[in-house]
């Protein structure tokens, strides 16, 4: 490992919605970071204005503030390194193609994009592909085939071009991956990829690689997508002469579809009824909304656990971590290089686990928020014990609503189905006994309730189904629910009384 102080950077083009892969890589390196006593920086890489979408950097950073990864340095914090996003360090780059210029490492492509378009599509038609590679390059145009006065006067004249690095011929590139070992490959068959164009600006390779060796990064951690642009950039630290300030690459495993047919898209989340990124977004063109972790109900803490297990593996038993935990037992060492099944299932499982752990204050203070919407004002005290009565049952808060209901509202109607089970000839009168031994209870607490309904209903010899059932059938107006003496408990002696004799009036 570096000796140098550990640096890492998340670096996300704001193309759009961040998914839930980038949202990984950004927690995989503030885990290296943390766990190593280092600095977790982010990175705006908005050097293809194209793709530019405005919302998008906002996006990134309230989806790391909501998963509480938040930057010690970069893009909404401070550092000594900035700026921060590749479009305001766009005078940094040129001095740097420059130096590869003279050093015979890159050179100047004349070739227009319809001329490669042609170039690509008679290739194509005799079944190749086209590269501008080692073997082409000598027939194109480009400095390496024009003189210098033609391309200085092309220049000149302010013809398009690009700079293209040029990639050693017959060379083995040998790159150490830390999830991957050692990786080879031989240059003669690589893209000399653009690294600048005429317009002043860096393609994302020339200002990534510079970016990571001005930054003093020293772990690049990235998804798999970029490993075959490994070879290009550890060649650039050679070109530059910074090989022993190159960063340590880790390539992170793909994140697969549930059934581990290829990589996980919005579609699959859109088929599957799971989200694919951490908070909803709205297209600024189509307005098309994608649904997010967040407002599906999820926690941060499942979404960090189902992030953290997406490639990583503690080795161990354990499958619940906090964030501090994560930071403990994370080791790049443990990161698999198969990918990683999402799972949405197990999703929803982590769910329900930090739903029971989670103090039933925070979760009534969201539910309330339901029932604002429903019109529905109750008493916080009540709020909470409903939802430790119910959450058991539930992945997500706004599933509380179908458990509960009846703790807000007394029945509308009763459950016709339930009413031909449940109500007897019988069920009348002992209901009316009932609420007079209900009237007569000064605590009126579950218990306590228990122990002198059961000794009536033992007494009268009125059976336990009869009564409890047609009990439930009035306080609830359908067979669901909790203990019923706990229900009768939260909805207090009125209450419970009215409902009785609603039920008695409606269904006599
Ligand atoms: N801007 C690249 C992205 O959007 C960064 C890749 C890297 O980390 O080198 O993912």
């Amino acid at each position: 490992m570096s000796v140098r102080p550990i640096r890492v950077r998340f670096a996300p083009s704001p193309t759009g919605p961040l998914h839930i892969g980038g949202l990984r890589t950004a927690l995989f390196n503030y885990l290296f970071a943390k766990k190593n006593g280092g600095t977790f920086i982010l990175r705006i890489e908005d050097t293809d204005q194209s793709r530019y979408v405005e919302s998008a950097e906002q996006y990134i950073s309230d989806s790391l503030k909501w998963c509480g990864i938040q930057p010690d340095e970069g893009v909404g914090a401070t550092g000594n390194f900035g700026p921060y996003r590749q479009s305001e360090r766009k005078e940094i780059y040129g001095e740097f193609v420059d130096r590869l210029i003279a050093t015979g490492d890159a050179y100047y492509a004349f070739d227009t994009p319809q001329e490669l378009d042609e170039l690509r599509a008679d290739f194509e038609a005799q079944k190749r592909t086209f590269t501008y590679d080692s073997n082409m390059r000598g027939k194109l145009k480009n400095s390496l085939t024009l003189s210098k006065e033609e391309v200085d006067r092309m220049i000149k004249e302010g013809r398009n071009y690009v700079i293209r690095f040029k990639f050693p011929e017959d060379d083995v590139i040998i790159m150490q991956d830390l999830v991957r070992g050692e990786v080879r490959v031989n240059s003669s068959t690589l893209d000399d990829k653009v690294l600048f164009k005429s317009d002043g600006m860096p393609t994302y390779h020339l200002a990534n690689v510079v970016d990571d060796y001005l930054m003093k990064i020293t772990h690049v951690i990235r998804g798999e997508e970029w490993l075959p642009s490994l070879p290009l950039h550890v060649s650039l630290y050679k070109a530059f002469g910074w090989t022993s300030e190159m960063p340590e690459f880790a390539h992170l495993p793909l994140i697969l579809k549930p059934d581990g047919k290829g990589k996980l898209s919005k579609r699959d989340g859109d088929k599957g009824g799971f989200p694919v990124f951490p908070l909803q977004w709205k297209d600024p063109v189509s307005q098309e909304i994608s649904s997010g972790y967040r407002e599906a109900g999820y926690f941060p803490e499942s979404c960090l656990n189902i992030l953290a297990f997406l490639g990583w593996n503690p080795g161990t038993e354990q499958e619940f971590f906090s964030l501090e935990e994560l930071v403990q037992s994370f080791e790049i060492e443990k990161v698999g290089k198969s990918g990683a099944k999402f799972d949405p299932d197990k999703a929803k499982w982590y769910n329900h686990h930090y739903m029971q752990v989670k103090d039933n204050e925070s979760i009534a203070n969201e539910f309330q928020l339901i029932l604002k919407e429903k019109g529905i004002e109750a008493d916080l005290k009540l709020v909470i014990k409903v939802v430790a009565k119910v959450k058991e049952r539930v992945n997500f808060v706004s599933e509380i609503w179908d458990h509960a209901d009846f703790f807000f509202q007394s029945p509308v109607e009763f459950d016709e189905k339930v009413v031909k089970k449940s109500w007897k000839e019988s069920s009348s009168a002992i209901l009316n006994s009932l609420i007079k031994l209900l009237e007569s209870e000064t605590v009126f607490e579950s218990s306590e309730l228990e122990t002198s309904v059961k000794a009536a209903i033992e007494k009268n010899e009125w059976g336990m189904g009869a009564v409890m059932n047609a009990w439930r059938l009035a306080l609830v107006g359908t067979s669901k629910g909790p203990h019923l003496f706990d229900i009768a408990e939260i909805l207090g002696k009125e209450e419970t009384i009215n409902r009785m004799r609603k039920a008695i009036e409606v269904l006599s």
